[in-house]
Order: structure tokens, then sequence, then C-alpha cells
């Protein structure tokens, strides 16, 4: 099938080859945000036209969202309407934008929705925007974090996380929406929500209830370095526009990335890929000022000069104008222009993505974004808000608890003869809430410093320094460890299997430290892939820092987060015997591997291999 598609795309490629720049991309919609502060300054058209001028030459852009307020300043109307007929004279999308901040410099200062003059101001604000726009976008400061005595008297008993979901999911309502909607019917009001999903609920971002209020919801998917003080992983990026889509399916409208933390700069190429990876229709860039910064020769990685998927010199090559001459970028909106222009390569051959369903109840936390972790040892996760039905395998972390039914439901999914895999923390919380009935286990307050390990038949295999995990004790013969973690002779579950009536059920042991999933060795994690997220068309196999994005169209990504080559493998099942590069179209065969035997009993199924090296921070993208 792929020959065809090759004939196929060389057509495309030779039709499409004298494409302008100006005429944008195939898969996705680019957007660029402007704050007040930068909207003020429209007032004064030549410093626009300067400034639009550079960056449209180095991406091309679609839509502008023009921010009416943040920090108190409000834009005033003559500004905001010469910034909008600028804008659509140039056949350029127009939005609105609103931060609701008091002062962000100020530790992010929100408003107080428990005071009267507050609330007054809010509202005023939304009035304002909708006169202006049709489509108005909440940059993510709809929350609250006042305890001011007014909120203190007026949360009585309820906790500060009951208060607030109630005050905000008001709020919504009668401050911005209808308010909005009185002055322009027409208008449609979206809610970015940020980058820390599990932390909602206690500021009153309220999944549960706003996503159906709004028009659309739109997805922070900036994690910007680890080391940064939020310390996202870089599969976050994906994993959260996967959950909201599946909040408000149809309507979440893209991913939104910023500058920041995006150092080396494949950092910030890596944000812009994994968002639309997820299949996000639109990418808004964050923000006209921060594209117009200029980008830094010291954030050019060690790891350039070999064929990397960002490739810094190939970015900062001239562009030729429609006029002839030739232009030197040297701002940040051609590292966007160019990360887009890279991934826009491989997004039409990409299906609907699909992962291992993983169910967070709303307004859950507990091992707080693990799931993204698991993400980047090459286990597609797919977040949903409901327990799914139907599926083989459903992974559950620690905020599962927050359903009381969920003992119940693990039992329902175990009687229809499927999985679940549910991490040692689940396990602990819901210890004496009746999960025995599934399996009689402990996870005890003891830890073991483990650096050895055993998986399946093979020899152990060690790591360099010790992980640290809990303990858990299990009765004999009841239930079996698949994968051990080792001190000296002694040892302890890594992924546990026990069996209730026609499911079986995986318990798996996390390490203190999430991170040490990474420093597990690859045998380690490749039973814990197969265990986990074997139904899936590919696998992989490998060590951790290399994710594995799946599409259900016989297609797929993968992208190495490390500074090193790798060399991973993909399989796939015995019938699959060629993949092909979806950039260049060339095919790879497989090699075939006969499924282990023991006492003539097979364990597993045949499989070819395809042996891929990746570039550090690369990816690429197949068909098979
Ligand atoms: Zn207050």
């Amino acid at each position: 099938m792929y020959k065809i598609r090759v004939i196929l795309t060389l057509v495309l490629i030779a039709l499409t080859a004298k494409q302008s720049f100006a005429e944008g991309y195939e898969n996705f919609k680019v957007a660029v945000y402007c704050r007040a502060y930068e909207v003020e300054k429209m007032s004064d058209l030549n410093w626009l036209e300067t400034v639009w001028d550079e960056l449209s030459k180095q991406v091309h852009v679609d839509k502008v969202y023009l921010e009416t307020h943040r920090d108190l300043l409000m834009v005033d109307e003559k500004t905001l309407e010469a910034a909008i007929d600028f804008f659509r004279d140039r056949g350029i999308e127009v939005a609105g934008g609103i931060t609701y901040t008091i002062d962000e410099s100020n530790n992010f200062e929100t408003f107080c929705y428990a005071n009267p003059d507050h609330r007054a101001k809010v509202k005023e604000i939304a009035a304002y925007t909708a006169r202006f726009f049709d489509e108005v976008i909440l940059d993510d400061f709809f929350f609250t974090n006042c305890k001011c005595d007014l909120c203190i008297e007026a949360k009585k008993e309820m906790s500060w996380t009951e208060y607030r979901l109630k005050l905000m999911k008001d709020a919504a309502v009668d401050l911005v929406l209808n308010p909005a909607k009185a002055v322009n019917p027409d208008v449609e009001v979206v809610i970015k929500y940020p980058n820390w999903y599990e932390h909602f609920q206690g500021l009153g971002f309220n999944l549960e209830e706003q996503p159906a209020l709004f028009d659309g919801l739109y997805t922070g998917t900036e994690t910007r370095n680890r080391t940064g003080n939020q310390h996202l992983q870089q599969y976050h990026g994906y994993t959260i526009f996967r959950y909201f889509e599946n909040v408000k399916p149809g309507q979440n409208r893209g991913g939104w990335v910023d500058t920041g933390g995006s150092n080396p700069l494949d950092r910030y190429a890596e944000q812009l890929w994994l968002t639309l990876f997820a299949k996000a229709p639109e990418i808004t860039l964050f923000d006209i000022r921060q594209l117009d910064s200029p980008f830094r020769e010291n954030t050019r990685a060690a790891w350039q000069d070999t064929g990397t998927s960002f490739d810094f010199d190939e970015m900062k090559k001239p562009l030729r104008q429609e006029d002839g001459s030739m232009y030197e970028p040297t701002k940040f909106s051609r590292v966007a222009g160019y990360s887009l222009e890279v991934v826009d390569q491989v997004l039409g051959s990409l299906g609907n993505p699909v992962g291992v369903k993983s169910y967070k109840p709303y307004h859950s936390t507990g091992e707080d974004f693990l799931q993204n972790y698991l993400g980047m040892i090459g286990i597609p996760i797919d977040i949903v808000p409901e327990f799914p039905e139907g599926e083989e395998m459903v992974l559950l972390t620690e905020s599962a608890k927050y359903d009381p039914q969920i003992v119940e439901k693990i039992k329902n999914q175990l009687k229809s003869g499927k999985r679940v895999t549910m991490t040692s923390g689940l396990y602990k919380a819901l210890q004496g809430k009746g999960i025995e009935d599934v399996v009689e286990l402990v996870v005890t307050d003891r830890r073991a410093n483990v650096k050895e390990f055993s998986a399946g038949w093979g020899p152990t295999t060690s790591i360099d320094r010790e992980i640290i995990i809990p303990q858990i004790q299990y009765l004999t013969n009841d239930s079996w460890e698949l994968v051990s973690g080792l001190d000296d002779t002694n040892g302890w579950p890594i992924l546990h299997r026990a069996d209730y009536s026609t499911g079986r059920l995986f318990v798996l042991t996390v390490p203190d430290n999430f991170i040490d999933f990474y420093t597990m060795p690859a045998a380690v994690l490749n039973s814990l892939r197969q265990n986990i997220a074997g139904d899936l068309d590919v696998r992989l196999e490998g060590p951790a820092e290399v994710s594995l994005f799946v599409y259900d169209n016989h297609s797929f990504v993968i992208e190495s987060f490390l500074d090193e080559p790798v060399t991973v493998n993909i399989v796939l099942s015995g019938e699959y015997k060629q993949i092909a590069d979806v950039i260049t179209w060339e095919a790879f065969p497989g090699t075939f591997r006969e499924a282990f035997v023991f006492r003539n009993r097979k364990f597993g199924k045949d499989v070819n291999l395809f042996e891929v090296i990746l570039k550090p921070h690369s990816f690429k993208a197949f068909t098979f």
C-alpha cells in the first residue's frame, strides 16, 4: 500500500515544490498572540508595520489575537480599531484576548471574585472586548488564589477547592459569558487552560463544568526546560492537548507555546512539534514581543552539525523574498517558522492519535503528572476524564482514588475479560477500601534501594545507581512478580500480575522519584511497554526518554529527548514486513523475531523488528 502512496507523494511534492512561503502550512493554522502592552503600542502604526513586516517574513501567520486587558491596562477603542483594520487589510484573521490579572509580575496576582469592585471590573472587560471581536480567548489567568478576608468569609466551611470551583464556575457565566454575549450575541468565548492541570481545582479552574459553558478550549502546551520551576516532562506537551480534547471533543481549538525555557533552542522546536503530534488544529505563538526578539547563538546545542531534526544553521539561512532579494532572519519568529515547516512535512501522513487510556477523574490529584513520565518511557498515553468502556487496558494512577466507585469499575473491567494497570500509589490509597477483593497484597511503608533488575527469563541487568522503590508484599502463588527489582539477593515487584475473573490486573511499582523510570534498563522498560501498551499496533524497545506516538492509520512517530544518538527497535506484528519514512518514502525491511517458546508453549507473538537510529532531540515518522 505504501508504494502507491510513495508515487502519489512524489507527484504532490513536485506540484507543491514552488509553493510560496506566504501560502502557509498544510496541516495547521498559526496564530500570534499580542499582549495588551504591545496592542497599546500599535497606536503607532509605523511601529506595528516594522514589527509585522519582519515577523511575517520569518513565519507564516494566519491569525492574531489582540488582547484588550492585562494588569489593569485597557487598550483604548481607537487603537484597537486601527490594529484590527491593519491585520484585516493584510488578510489576517483577528480575534480578541483577555488576561484577567491585576499584576502578573506580583506572583501572577489575579482578581478577587468575592470583591464587588473586582467583579464589576471583570464584567466590564468582558463586555468591552466582545464589542470588537466574534472570538475572544481568555489567557491562563481566569483563576483565583485570593485569600483576602472577603474570600475567607465567603468560603465558610467549604475547602478552598470546593469554594473556588463553584466561585469560578459562576464567575464564568455571570461575569464573562453573559456580559460578553449580551453585547455581541455572536461572540464565541474560548477558555485557555495552562499546563498545570493536576492542580487546577485548587485555584478554581473547573474542568468538569466550565468546558460545557465556554464555546471552546485552548491548551497551554508549553513545558520549557525540565529543570525550570515547573519541572514538566517534554511528553506533557502532547498528553495535555489530548486530555483536553477528550474533555471537550472537537472543541480543543489549539495549543499554545511561548519562548521561555528554550535553551538549547531545540527545546522550543520540540514544544511546537509535540503540540502538533497531538493534532492541534491551530498553534498560538506567544507572543509578538517574544517573536520579535533575536535568537541567541549560545542556544546552539552541542549536537548541532549531526543532522538533527532542528538544524540551527538551516534555520538561520537567508530566505528568498518575492522580489528576489534575500532576507537574513535573526528573530525568534524564524525559529518558529522553521520548526513548523519541519513538522508540517510529516503531519499529513498521521491519522488520529491513539494511546493507552488513563482515567483521571475530574478534580483529582495524586502521583502528579505521572502519565507524562510514562510517556517518556515510550508508553503512548491518552488521558480521559471518564472511566473508558471497552478498552483492553485501562491505566490508573493514584488520582483515580477520587472516584468513589473505582474499585467496582476495576472489578467490572476485569470481569469483562480485560485488563487494568494500577500504580503502587493507587493500590496503597485503596488499601482497606475493597481492593483486597481483587488481590491481597500490601504496599508497605518500607523502602528498598535497588540497582539490579530481573525481567522474565533473561539474565538480570543492573544500572549505575540505586533507585528507591516501595516494597510490595504479596501472597506466594496468589499473584506473581513479572519484573523484579533486586538488592543483593533480596527482591520486590516492579510489575506484578494478579488474575481476577477472566481479566488481569497489573500493579506497577512507582519509584519514589518518578524520573527513576528513566534509569531502568531497557529489558525492564520493554516489559512494561509490552504488558501495558502491547495492544497498540506499534511498540518500542530500547532505553527511556524516547517517546512513541501512535496513530489509527498505520503510522507512528518516534522522538528522542536524549542528548546523544540512540538506537531503538520498532516492534510490529509479523504481517507488517516493511516501514517507510514519510518524508523520504524510503522503505526499510524488518527482521523476523519468533516468540519465546518454553515447553512447546509460545509466549507472546511473532514480530518484525525495525532498527531506527535517532539523533539527539530528533524525530522520525513512519507508515506501515
Ligand atoms: Zn479575595
